[in-house]
């Protein structure tokens, strides 16, 4: 009911509506400018990655995080190309030493993947590539401000005011960070999975890679949910829908590489 309140207050202030994403063209409910989950986003990475470095859990590993850094370079230049005005992003990427098996990228570009999906799934660089073409899918195509939309509601009585003035951004920065930690719509995961596998085949990596990443990470489920699925949930028929793919994006993949 709280958040119901939220939402007419925000759609009387005519701040938010209907917007359709101008990479997948699908109408997406947004509480934020995308320069608010940007600016928020930077501040919740900058205080995770301090957190990370007081504790001693950000990966010191120069090979691991040269070799992450190649992957996503790749991949940022075919973002650029995919939706321009990435290209002014701020993009950074972190390798967090902890035993997760997560990844994330925030609106605005500001990615971190864990040693833990890394080590355990045993992730090839076409793997990785795919994981964060599919976590840079979700940033291109404004996922991360439908979280932020949803955390928003979620705190029902946050300082609205502050927020509709647009000035105080210090009260967003906790909500970029909840943010990451909801779940993804199935539909959401359905345009990551397909742009993703784009990105990666664009950037030069393996589109079959795809369906092997999804299907180390269902065996791993075996052994309890990974972080990575609690926030990206699996639509049933995931990997024969990414398998259908691979003819189409074999093309595009084998063009890169020539
Ligand atoms: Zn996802």
């Amino acid at each position: 009911m709280k958040s119901k309140l939220v939402i007419t207050a925000l759609l009387a202030a005519s701040l938010i509506g209907c917007q359709a994403n101008p990479v997948s063209g699908r109408k997406q409910l947004v509480l934020v400018s995308e320069e608010q989950a940007q600016a928020s986003s930077a501040q919740a990475y900058t205080q995770t990655l301090s957190e990370a470095q007081k504790k001693g859990k950000l990966s010191t590993d120069a090979a691991l995080n040269s070799r992450v850094k190649r992957i996503t370079d790749r991949l940022i230049v075919q973002a650029g190309n995919m939706y321009a005005p990435s290209r002014d992003w701020k993009w950074s990427v972190a390798v967090i030493d902890e035993p997760t098996l997560n990844a994330w990228c925030m609106p605005g570009g500001k990615m971190a993947i864990y040693t833990g999906i890394i080590s355990k799934l045993n992730l090839s660089d076409d793997e990785i590539a795919q994981i964060m073409g599919h976590e840079i899918a979700h940033a291109l195509l404004g996922h991360g401000r439908e979280r932020m939309s949803r955390a928003m509601a979620m705190q029902g009585g946050m300082q609205l005011g502050s927020i509709l003035a647009g000035r105080d951004l210090t009260v967003l920065s906790p909500v970029a960070d909840i943010a990451i930690s909801l779940p993804h719509s199935r539909a959401g995961e359905t345009e990551a999975d397909r742009y993703g596998i784009e990105l990666a085949a664009r950037a030069g990596y393996d589109p079959r890679a795809a369906v092997r990443l999804w299907e180390k990470m269902a065996a791993a489920s075996s052994n309890g949910v990974p972080q990575f699925l609690s926030t990206h949930p699996a639509p049933d028929n995931r990997i024969q829908v990414l398998n259908a793919l691979v003819p189409e994006m074999t093309a595009i993949y084998e063009k890169a590489r020539r």
